[in-house]
């Protein structure tokens, strides 16, 4: 099987886990500080911060903007549940923002309608979370503006944006957000097993993320409210978690980020050659904004996507489960990102229909992601390449040029 994506570990990563484990610290150690300084020199941040897992790094970043249940928090429906969930850990009202065609990010035509239409109603949201879909950054420029005028806080959710450049910069360096977060499970840019990470400008946010980490306690003896008993004086503040990473994997985390440059080289070589590959087929490549350069998590299609001509979605979504199907049998093991959160049925329960998400809708109906990454060989390239030509010429009689919803 050819699997959508996997990890890369060398030898050099399997030498600095042992020499952790061979050394005085297996947590709290000085690894993590290392990795979190290796982030925010390779991001461009002021502060990192390393966790436990992605998810945990968005609940900390919704804790830390003080996210509760008056708050309304916003995000894109094409993203994996946690983005969603993190806000409903906190207590807050969630909705979705519908995606624009090709990159599949956050629609700035689709955000500002939204907004004013909030304003009216009263109901605007106290913060927005970005997806930056497959590694490419969303319009961070045009919806700081949005914030500016609105007034939300923005969490820039880069778990699959790790490398990807914006504009001058690097994803990460918050120059348009509160706080970007990251995700190192396996099948992301690096992996320490399971991690994550917040980056952020801001020391206040630092501060209070880092006692959020661990169970909301301080040790400082300035931060302490009463004079210290001792020196081994704590106080807890607020009612924090144990979200903190262990050592083995921060050392690891900072032997894979020294590879990462190399990793988003590799990715991009084969995305394009993806894109060269597929203009003769009825399949919407992900298309790359001028203001930056995408990682490439992962390479997301979409089949018989249009939006001047738009097709059945029942007859495209028939064909892409046979598509899939048959990618599947041939041993390519393609993947479905995302399907759109408000379906769940968690979230349905709460009355949200894909009526109000027609871009989401489209694009979920004939998605499917093709393996990217690092080792991917070219003759296994070609090879995924082959099988889904067969697959849409077997589909195809499904889909008639007449067809129209
Ligand atoms: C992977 C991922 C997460 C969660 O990360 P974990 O480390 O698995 O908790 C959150 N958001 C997006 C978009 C992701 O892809």
């Amino acid at each position: 099987m050819i699997p959508y994506g996997r990890q890369t570990v060398s030898q050099d990563d399997i030498d600095a886990v042992i020499s952790v484990l061979q050394s005085d610290w297996l947590t709290q150690g000085p690894a993590i500080e290392g990795f979190e300084a290796a982030l925010a020199s390779y991001t461009g941040a002021a502060f990192s911060l390393a966790v436990s897992n992605g998810t945990a790094a968005l609940h900390l970043a919704c804790l830390a903007l003080g996210m509760g249940k008056a708050d309304r928090v916003w995000t894109s429906p094409i993203t994996f549940v946690a983005s969603a969930n993190c806000a409903r850990y906190c207590g807050a009202q969630v909705d979705f923002v519908d995606v624009e065609p090709g990159t599949w990010n956050i629609s700035i035509e689709s955000l500002t309608a939204k907004l004013r239409q909030a304003k009216q109603d009263n109901k605007l949201p106290s913060l927005l979370i970005v997806v930056h879909f497959a590694g490419q950054s969303c319009d961070m420029a045009a919806i700081s503006q949005l914030a500016d005028e609105y007034g939300f806080a923005v969490i820039e959710d880069a778990s699959h944006a790790l490398g990807a450049d914006y504009e001058q910069g690097k994803v990460g360096n918050c120059r348009y957000s509160s706080m970007s977060i990251f995700s190192f499970h396996p099948v992301k840019m690096i992996t320490t097993g399971e991690g994550g990470a917040i980056t952020t400008n801001d020391p206040q946010l630092h501060k209070a993320l880092l006692a959020l980490r661990t169970h909301g306690i301080v040790r400082e003896p300035e931060d302490l409210l009463a004079p210290a008993d001792g020196p081994w004086s704590y106080e807890q503040h607020s009612l924090g978690y144990n979200y903190r990473i262990t050592d083995m994997q921060a050392a690891l985390g900072q032997s894979q980020l020294k590879k990462l440059d190399q990793y988003v080289a590799q990715r991009r070589t084969i995305v394009q050659r993806y894109n060269d590959m597929l203009s003769d087929t009825p399949v919407q490549c992900p298309i790359q904004k001028p203001q930056g350069a995408p990682s490439w998590h992962i390479y997301p299609i979409c089949l018989w996507y249009s939006a001047e001509n738009p097709k059945n979605l029942g007859t495209i979504t028939q064909a892409r489960r046979q598509i899939f199907t048959g990618l599947r049998e041939q041993g390519i093991g393609v993947q479905v990102h995302y399907i759109p959160v408000y379906r769940q049925p968690y979230y349905a329960d709460m009355g949200f229909s894909g009526d109000s998400f027609p871009v989401a809708e489209s694009y979920y109906a004939g998605a499917i992601t093709l393996p990217v990454y690092p080792a991917l060989s070219e003759d296994d390239q070609q090879r995924v390449v082959d099988v889904l030509h067969d697959q849409i010429d077997l589909a195809a009689n499904l889909i008639a040029d007449t067809d129209s919803p």
